[in-house]
């Protein structure tokens, strides 16, 4: 491919940006207390005192309910087992099916399949990057029994219209809110706002602890299913299920290992505890680009609703191949070679994937999309969410610039790389020609 003039070697940046890293000396302090401690787990699979962990799963949990107005959180190894032990503490199963967006990563739409229902994918809105609630209303069915809806990039879904679908048809909602910690949607916490909500401590997410999940309910019900299914309710259930007449109610269900240990636990509340201030200082870098970004009409800043706090997980914006006459991956390695990586959103669309493709996952049997209990044709063929489609090949990308410790001064640098482009888009346009 012929060299661009612009990767003449004089690149904006001269190094490689540092990365965002939130772990500092109070986490290293709680994981070498915890070591001391000697107690690196205190979960117990039988009924009994340590059911539910050790005492810093159960502050982590207590500081949740605190936090977000809650009345039952419950710990997980990840946010994908959370949203597992979601889906099964509605008591969802074959048959049934759960609204759910292409936009995400691949464990949600999985949540559904591990419980051996049917994800049907609605598609998404431009703005929001959410779920659409128009699309949902084209996906109802007599088996639709939840909608799973995703708070993508520290955003939210618009949940005015979609809160009236769930209420006029009785279905539930479970909020997978694993990279918005912290946000809002009309003053309300996004995660708090469905029936369950899932939060994530992974490597990558806002906060974290390398692995870890929690999963939010007003709910005694659906609160007491999740800490069985997180440990392995199955072998005890007898024991907590008796009656006050001494005999013994019998609640179907199974349940897996999908505890947090205690040091991840105790790294999780020191994570939590900054928070606020982590996505302040987001925010404001996010704000920043964004009344930047408004001198380009050929890019579009994210959607933030009315009384609402997006927290920039990562910034997401929308590249308009036709106003500037060039495609996302020129645009994409031009930046790079300024130094400023840019990443494409939505890159995957779950329907997408092999075995949605193929409707199967196992060798010998094409259970679940097919059955007994499902005796129906749900469609993952490629077209069914065009507004993801697009976002995914043509317009969605995502920066990191907006985490510390980037500064304005490293944002206004992204801003001359664009500039740079606008200003050589001639050449640009005969270097894609070449
Ligand atoms: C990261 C992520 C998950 C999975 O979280 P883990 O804690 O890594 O299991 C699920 N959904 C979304 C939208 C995510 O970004």
């Amino acid at each position: 491919m012929q060299k661009l003039a612009l990767f003449n070697g004089k690149s904006i940046l001269k190094k490689a940006l540092p990365r965002y890293n939130s772990i500092g000396k109070k986490e290293e302090q709680a994981a070498v207390r915890v070591v001391r401690e000697e107690l690196l787990s205190g979960f117990v699979g039988r009924a009994g005192d340590y059911f539910l962990g050790g005492k810093y799963v159960k502050e982590l949990e207590k500081r949740f309910c605190e936090y977000f107005n809650v009345k039952y959180a419950v710990s997980f190894n990840s946010a994908s087992t959370a949203l597992q032990a979601a889906v099964g503490a509605l008591g969802i199963g074959p048959g049934d099916e759960v609204i759910t967006s292409p936009y995400t990563m691949s464990s949600t739409a999985s949540a559904v399949l591990f419980n051996n229902a049917l994800p049907v994918f609605a598609d998404i809105e431009e703005n929001s990057f959410c779920l659409d609630s128009e699309s949902i209303k084209k996906n109802v069915s007599k088996k639709t029994k939840a909608i799973l809806a995703v708070n993508m990039h520290g955003g939210s879904a618009d949940y005015g219209p979609i809160l009236k679908i769930i209420r006029k048809r009785k279905l539930k909602i479970i909020e997978d809110n694993a990279q918005s910690a912290g946000a809002t949607y009309k003053r309300k916490f996004t995660g708090t706002i469905g029936d369950i909500g899932i939060f994530s401590f992974n490597v990558h997410k806002i906060i974290q602890c390398g692995e870890g999940g929690v999963l939010v309910t007003n709910n005694k019900k659906y609160g007491f299913r999740a800490q069985l299914i997180r440990n392995h309710g199955e072998a005890v259930i007898n024991d907590l299920c008796k009656l006050p007449n001494g005999k013994r109610s019998f609640e179907p269900i199974l349940g897996n290992n999908y505890r947090l240990s205690e040091i991840h636990a105790a790294i999780a509340i020191e994570q939590f505890k900054k928070m606020d201030k982590l996505n302040k200082q987001r925010i404001a870098l996010a704000d920043y680009l964004t009344e930047k970004l408004s001198q380009f009409n050929w890019l579009v800043s994210p959607l933030v609703f009315k009384n609402s706090i997006h927290v920039y997980y990562s910034y997401p914006f929308r590249f308009l191949a036709d106003k500037i006459g060039i495609k996302r991956t020129t645009f994409i390695k031009t930046m790079e070679a300024e130094g400023f990586p840019l990443f494409i959103g939505c890159e995957n669309p779950i329907h997408l994937l092999p075995i949605y493709q193929k409707k199967r996952i196992y060798p010998n049997s094409k259970f679940p999309f097919v059955s007994k209990e499902y005796p129906h044709n749900v469609s993952y063929k490629k077209g069914i969410c065009p507004v993801a489609e697009r976002m995914s090949e043509k317009e969605l990308l995502e920066t990191t610039i907006c985490q510390p410790p980037q500064t304005k001064k490293e944002i206004d640098l992204f801003i001359s790389a664009i500039k740079k482009i606008e200003q050589n888009i001639e050449e640009l346009r005969k270097y894609e020609k070449a």
